[in-house]
């Protein structure tokens, strides 16, 4: 037998559960709160833009780093956090935030280099790290007592070895809606001066944060300018996850250095599009705070509906999801119910623990999404009632 055509070092990445979830989904006609994207569109000017630009003539390739009226946004907005970036040399346009992850991971690491990474993480993490050849070591969350979770510091420290390159952390984070801590955030700030590491940073929720909550970039605390690559987007800030549109902001040599793999990734993508994100980011914060606001009032929605049908509902303080604890309803393992849910009462959810290394600790958990009309969120907590 021929070896199977794959690489080894990728053989672990070929099914998503979000494939298998929707094909499931489908065949039983399921509310699907699987996956994280909104069934509502994004604000009428942004739309009305791209629209202008898919009309106008503005359909050949952007330039290499990005249309320049985006990257000045881009800039603009991260000043919102206190940080400064020139819009020519450190800011760089992606094909989603996927993509700025995957670029950095190529152009930063190797063979022989280990990246600490945060458990449960996103899916697309383990496989970027795999692709560039170089080893995740995974850290988790903890209990912070009242419910929370947070950082496992200790577990941090000591994930850090002289291969070390870099640290990979997404805050808000998916799919726990954990929203790390300033003085975590300060502690890890230390440790990656201290040892020299690059920090990257998935804050494609950065605006998703609620109960008046605050969303600190690591970027923004003393000596992590330079050494942070800072990751947004504009699917989920803008509810449009189909454009992938994304972005990368750092010192000029990282953004160079990104931007050295990126360009024989994608080179470039979503011309068109660029200029509506740009138009977003600069006139539509306000629709955000209200996507923001309906965002928490759904999370209120959801978790009320899944602590009614008998789930011990965890605390969310940002993103799209919520994660509930099957136990109560004489269930062991959260996987197990996520492949009957759909045939047995018709909804949809994920498992936590595929987002994990380590599935044995994480195995009372369902991920639900939350950013779907009222009228979905309550079909799904009516059907899920019939559960106990
Ligand atoms: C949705 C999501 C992404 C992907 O962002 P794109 O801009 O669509 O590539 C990255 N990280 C996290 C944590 C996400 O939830």
């Amino acid at each position: 037998m021929r070896e199977p055509a794959l690489v080894p070092r990728l053989r672990p990445f070929t099914a998503t559960v979000f494939a298998e979830m929707t094909a499931l989904a489908v065949r039983h006609d399921a509310v699907n709160l699987g996956q994280g994207f909104p069934d509502t569109d994004g604000p009428a000017g942004m739309l009305e833009t791209a629209k202008n630009s898919l009309f106008g003539g503005d359909n050949q390739y952007p330039p290499g780093p990005g249309r320049p009226e985006l990257r000045a946004a881009i800039a603009r907005h991260r000043q919102r956090y206190g940080t400064d970036y020139d819009p020519d040399t450190e800011v760089l346009v992606t094909a989603g935030a996927t993509e700025a992850i995957t670029a950095t991971l190529l152009a930063l690491t190797e063979a022989g280099d280990e990246v600490i990474v945060v458990e449960p993480y996103y899916d697309s993490y383990a496989a970027a790290v795999a692709m560039a050849g170089a080893q995740r070591r995974v850290i988790g969350l903890t209990e912070a007592g009242d419910g929370r979770l947070e950082l496992d510091l200790d577990a941090f420290r000591a994930a850090i070895t002289p291969r070390t390159r870099a640290v990979l952390l997404n805050s808000p984070h998916n799919p726990t809606g954990t929203v790390f801590s300033r003085a975590q955030l300060s502690e890890v700030a230390r440790l990656c001066v201290e040892h020299d590491l690059v920090a990257v940073t998935d804050e494609v929720y950065e605006h998703l944060v609620f109960d008046g909550g605050e969303h600190v970039p690591l970027a923004s605390l003393p000596g992590m300018r330079e050494r942070t690559v800072a990751i947004s987007s504009a699917g989920k800030t803008f509810n449009c996850t189909g454009w992938k549109i994304g972005w990368v902001c750092s010192s000029a040599e990282l953004v160079a250095a990104v931007k050295a793999a990126k360009q024989f990734i994608t080179f470039v993508s979503g011309g068109p599009l660029q200029p509506a994100v740009a138009y977003a980011l600069e006139n539509e914060l306000d629709w955000v705070e209200d996507l923001r606001t309906s965002l928490q009032e759904k999370r209120d929605r959801l978790s009320a509906g899944l602590a009614d049908a008998g789930f011990a509902v965890r605390p969310s303080f940002g993103t799209y999801f919520v994660t509930a604890d099957v136990r109560p309803l004489g269930f062991s393992d959260a996987a197990e119910l996520a492949w009957a849910l759909p045939e047995r009462v018709g909804v949809v959810a994920v498992p936590v623990n595929v987002f994990t290394d380590h599935p044995d600790e994480w195995k009372h958990l369902l991920r639900f999404a939350f950013c779907k009309r009222n009228e979905v969120i309550d079909e799904a907590v009516e059907r899920l009632r019939k559960l106990v």
